[in-house]
């Protein structure tokens, strides 16, 4: 126990003053309660990302929380990822036999996979589901970390039927919620400043890193870390510094991988490289999974950090850059507009131009740059990380659960 209770301290200097204590304080009346998190992949992506830092703190607040992972074929992934894309609002053309490769998979997970949890969230559309499964007296949460604000109709109603079935839906933005008769939250995703992606790097560190990829570091650096995929716009990105080139000399890093429930990213990647043809400036960095660290040297050696996604749940991305002390441009869509306060922590944009423009005048403004990558770090501070996740976490677990 004392040792669980070290975990948490670790984040009393780092979490806004009260932090810590208010989570001690919400679990005491959820001990010997025990949670699953549901998902499609362990590797790749921000769920992933977030799940592998979330769980250790619910195990050191005393809940016995698990971490399933449904596991599926190659048409189940594209079915899923056809989804994705249509929830997002991406035409798409999805065939019976992908509605019922998807059915298929999820009955015969429901069999496979440990869901007699008294508190199960299921993550994004992939496990939904699972929901027939539910046991009466628990309780089952549908977590959707996507921009479900315009989605392709006949993909929603298909999915609504089983997001009715659970007791409460979470959002990532107010304007992602639907039209539906259960309970829905609003929470922010979350970074973990302790993590290796985000703990803090000595010059040394970030030096070696950047060399070990072959990152110059005698010029500014324009850096973009996403999967491969379009929502992200990585060509956008390369016109964007196309643009920015012919005035200030730069480079520019999209540094990317797949995660394993994504199955068109190496498409994505060819079209990136394609796109960057010979310029030995631009650097197309497609990573391990487990490159926390190259990636948090990257956005600390960055002047200028890009996310220039055109539909995006929340983009983790941004969070850790602003923790970085980095002013960062996104593109003006879902969760990022919560995180990028227009000259305040960040710039959002609508357009490859605007992209530009605001590379530029952050290049060549530095004081500004500096001014706003530390508004962006209080920013993110007070409201982007894992410990108010937690709390928001614990507070829906006792509004929710049935004693
Ligand atoms: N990421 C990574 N390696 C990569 C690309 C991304 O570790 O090659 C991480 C990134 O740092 C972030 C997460 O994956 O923590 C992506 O989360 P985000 O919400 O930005 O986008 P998603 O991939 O979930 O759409």
């Amino acid at each position: 126990m004392e040792e669980n209770k070290n975990t948490l301290e670790l984040y009393r200097d780092i979490a806004p003053k009260g932090t810590v204590d208010l989570l001690y304080k919400l679990s005491e009346g959820l001990k010997g309660i025990s949670l699953v998190h549901v998902n499609s992949t362990r590797l790749g992506g921000g769920v992933a990302e977030m799940l592998q830092q979330l769980i250790p703190i619910f195990e050191s607040l005393g809940i016995s929380t698990g971490w399933e992972v449904v596991q599926g074929n190659d048409m189940f992934y594209k079915a899923t990822k056809s989804f994705h894309n249509a929830l997002q609002g991406q035409r798409q053309e999805i065939t019976p036999q992908m509605y019922e490769e998807y059915l298929m998979v999820n009955k015969e997970n429901a069999n496979n996979i440990h869901l007699d949890s008294d508190i199960v969230v299921i993550h994004d559309p992939q496990p939904l589901p699972l929901i027939l499964k539910k046991n009466q007296g628990s309780t089952w949460i549908w977590r959707c970390h996507i921009d479900i604000s315009r989605p392709q109709r006949k993909v929603w109603s298909f999915l609504k039927d089983f997001v009715s079935l659970y007791d409460g839906a979470i959002f990532s933005l107010p304007s992602f919620a639907k039209n539906l008769a259960i309970p829905q939250i609003l929470i922010y995703p979350s970074i973990d400043p302790l993590s290796d992606k985000n703990k803090e790097l000595t010059q040394e560190d970030i030096d070696t890193r950047l060399e070990k990829i072959g990152i110059p570091k005698d010029r500014p650096i324009i850096l973009q870390v996403s999967r491969f995929d379009r929502f992200k716009d990585p060509l956008g990105v390369i016109d964007a510094y196309r643009m920015v080139k012919k005035y200030n000399d730069c480079c520019l890093v999209l540094a990317g991988g797949s995660a394993a429930d994504d199955p068109e990213g190496l498409q994505i990647l060819n079209e990136v490289k394609q796109s960057a043809g010979k310029d030995k400036d631009i650097f197309v960095l497609d990573l391990s999974p487990d490159s926390h660290l190259d990636i948090n040297a990257l956005q600390r050696a960055a002047t200028v950090v890009l996310q220039k996604s055109v539909k995006e749940g929340f983009g983790l991305t941004v969070a850790e850059a602003m923790w970085k002390g980095k002013p960062v441009i996104g593109g003006a869509v879902g969760g990022i507009t919560a995180q990028l306060v227009y000259g305040a922590t960040g710039f959002t944009v609508n357009s490859i131009e605007g992209c530009a423009y605001r590379i530029r005048y952050l290049l060549n403004n530095p004081i500004v740059s500096a001014r706003i990558g530390k508004q962006a770090k209080e920013f993110t501070r007070r409201n982007f990380l894992i410990t108010r996740h937690i709390s928001d976490y614990l507070a829906l677990m006792i509004s929710m659960i049935k004693f």
